[in-house]
């Protein structure tokens, strides 16, 4: 199985791969056309709507809940800001 390198998410099918590309290291979330990774902040804001979008989260659990996700990649050590706790974190990932 492979993971992306900046979000984590698991990349099983070849459209889950940026670009379509099986030897991408990053996912179709956090590629640009061109092959490029998006910045950290585009795709904070990426996973941020999501989590928005597909669980009703509010914004501050949102972005707590990415950094959380975030900051198991070493890709994102740099992240700063409130954490949300494993309990929420746990919570969440039980509703997707
Ligand atoms: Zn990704």
């Amino acid at each position: 199985m492979h993971y992306c390198i900046a979000c984590g998410m698991p990349m099983e099918k070849p459209e889950d791969f940026g670009n379509n590309d099986p030897a991408a290291q990053t996912c179709v979330h956090c590629t640009q056309t061109d092959g490029s990774v998006k910045s950290c902040q585009e795709i904070f804001e990426w996973w941020v709507q999501f989590f928005m979008d597909s669980m009703g989260a509010d914004r501050d659990l949102a972005e707590k809940l990415v950094r959380k996700n975030m900051l198991r990649l070493p890709y994102w050590q740099a992240l700063s800001g409130p954490v949300a706790t494993d309990e929420e974190f746990d919570a969440t990932m039980q509703k997707l």
